[in-house]
């Protein structure tokens, strides 16, 4: 067991680096947890300073994951993209009357989970639009109809934005609601529409419509009911440095109340369509860095250590050669191979719709780490020691794009 410095890095390198993040880093590797301002000096950090902080992400990461990379089989189903909250980041939300507007009824839903399930998907994630004429009993509907058809598939589904929507529509406590949609059959909640949990920031991203405290509150409710929710931060925007450290520490003293979040997913702002990019005024970013990117996955690796386990990219966002650089950042999870994408592709990615298990253990394997099939609490289903996922073509045609000549 390392618990110092010297044990990772050569004593030349040692030699150079700044005090602050010397101190830093050998705090964390003592077993202490750092702070806000500590979060923001290693966010700050360049040269020498940098790969040490990557070292130490990295050490995290085998010490707590040893050399396995998780993935699962997944399948999105985004029912609708009709929302009328205005996000200014949004690009996927159309207008009622939109020509590509699109509305998924039950059957077809259905229709999509079982296609999934019938090609090894454990998992359906669900989430849409907040579409002004959903009806009140839609996202109970949803659950019925999927379990009723397929019983043991695992529904991660409705964002916090979609709780508070669901909740109010139908006059129900969060606690009640997310009780209720429980019993229906939903598994887990993705902890997504929290951008960054910052009042000015979010009112400009959102016009704070779901507020930082609302969306603690449906959050720390789903735990107590007894839903395990994922959790994530939007970056590279209109944001600081300081709003990233604030928004890590909120997220670790809810986990450390609630214990209730099984993984961390950076997603960096793709800012190629959306709205918010094109308000002149507002001196947007084009995203994060690169090394912005790397420094993100490795300071949440140290800052949430001992508390949450699981560190993920976004493949969606960032592309399989820059999945491939994150596996030495602190990551050890490539998330879902999704087989739909809508999202990010309508905010300007251009990563397609789906990574197969097949891709995803090459990537994994190129970086002499171990793949693993996992479900979506964590529990492994398949570890590929010595034998590849089986190869299958992906759902949706990708003609001539190969998001895998990077390894060819
Ligand atoms: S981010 Fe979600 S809630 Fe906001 S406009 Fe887009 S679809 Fe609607």
């Amino acid at each position: 067991m390392i618990n110092s410095l010297r044990d990772l890095i050569e004593n030349d390198t040692l030699k150079k680096l700044n005090s602050n993040i010397y101190r830093i880093l050998e705090k964390s590797l003592s077993g202490d947890e750092i702070n806000k301002k500590e979060a923001e000096a290693l966010f700050s950090s360049e040269n020498d300073d940098f790969f040490a902080l990557l070292k130490v992400a990295n050490y995290f990461r085998k010490e707590v994951n040893g050399n396995i990379v998780t993935y699962v089989i997944n399948r999105n189903i985004n029912f609708t993209n009709v929302c009328h909250m205005g996000c200014r980041f949004c690009n996927f939300a159309k207008k009622i009357n939109d020509p590509d507007a699109e509305w998924l009824n039950l059957n077809e839903i259905v229709r999509r989970a079982r296609e999934a399930w019938d090609r090894g998907a454990t998992e359906v994630c669900i989430q849409g639009g907040l579409h002004p004429k959903l009806p009140g009993k839609f996202y109970r509907d949803i659950l019925l109809s999927i379990k009723k058809e397929i019983p043991s598939i695992h529904i991660h589904a409705f964002s916090p934005f979609e709780i508070w929507y669901g909740a109010a529509k139908n006059k129900m406590s969060y606690f009640d609601y997310l009780t209720d949609l429980k019993e229906c059959g939903l598994g887990s909640m993705p902890g997504t529409a929290a951008e960054i949990l910052d009042v000015k920031v979010r009112n400009i991203l959102t016009k704070n419509k779901l507020s930082s405290d609302e969306w603690v509150k449906i959050i720390k409710t789903a735990h107590k009911v007894g839903l395990k929710t994922t959790s994530t931060i939007m970056y590279g925007h209109v944001d600081e440095i300081k709003n990233w450290s604030n928004h890590l520490f909120k997220i670790r003293e809810i986990q450390k109340e609630t214990n209730g979040f099984t993984e961390f997913i950076p997603l960096s702002f793709v800012y190629k369509n959306s709205p918010l990019f094109h308000e002149k005024k507002l001196n947007v970013k084009a995203g994060p860095t690169d090394i912005e990117i790397m420094k993100m996955h490795a300071v949440s690796r140290i800052f949430f250590h001992k508390l949450i386990d699981n560190i993920q990219v976004s493949w969606t966002k960032l592309g399989p050669k820059k999945v491939q650089i994150l596996l030495d950042c602190g990551v050890n999870d490539l998330g879902g191979t999704l087989m739909n994408e809508s999202i990010s592709r309508s905010a300007g990615s251009q990563f397609g719709q789906e990574l197969t298990g097949f891709e995803m253990a090459r990537i994994i394997r190129s970086k002499n780490k171990i793949p693993a099939q996992r479900d979506t609490l964590y529990m492994k289903k398949e570890i590929f020691n010595t034998h590849d996922p089986k190869f299958y073509e992906p759902l949706v045609k990708r003609n001539s794009f190969d998001p895998m000549e990077f390894l060819n």
